[in-house]
């Protein structure tokens, strides 16, 4: 079963995922035993759209157990400067995605507060998203400065 790679916000906001970036996701569905993985999202800001290119494979140098993960800069912030290059900075920074072992995730206190932490972080002007890779399902989230995060739909 794949995963649904159009969601739409309130306003409109579109967010589509290429099929490379759902072939991440898939590999990563975090099944029993393994613990959770994680990357950046890198893509394309379309007028207020977003067009999700690359999701950045988990690290080794990544800190991950069954119930946690956290992310580590190297090796995602060289892929992230490299695509930013070769696009000619087209395409950027977009937010995080990790894997939860839950059919249908939902955010932890954790992820919650981390993700506000991120929507103030520069520029804060701008939406970022987040993604939780669920076994059945993606949660997708739009966090904006000041705003509740808002839970995006299937499109
Ligand atoms: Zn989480």
């Amino acid at each position: 079963m794949s995963f649904i790679n159009s969601w739409v916000a309130h306003d409109g906001r579109l967010v589509l995922m290429c099929d490379k970036v759902i072939s991440t996701f898939e590999a990563h569905r975090q099944v029993s035993g393994m613990s959770e993985s994680g990357g950046v999202l890198l893509g394309r800001r379309r007028g207020k759209h977003f067009e999700v290119v690359h999701a950045t494979a988990p690290m080794l140098t990544d800190q991950c157990s069954p119930v946690s993960f956290i992310r580590n800069s190297a090796g995602h912030q060289e892929q992230a400067i490299a695509l930013w290059e070769q696009s000619r900075g087209e395409i950027g920074y977009i937010g995080e995605w990790h894997t939860h072992a839950e059919d249908k995730p939902r955010p932890s206190r954790i992820d919650t507060m981390q993700w506000f932490e991120l929507a103030e972080r520069e520029p804060v002007h701008c939406p970022k998203m987040a993604v939780i890779v669920g076994l059945r399902q993606l949660y997708v989230a739009l966090l904006r400065y000041g705003e509740a995060i808002e839970i995006l739909k299937a499109y």
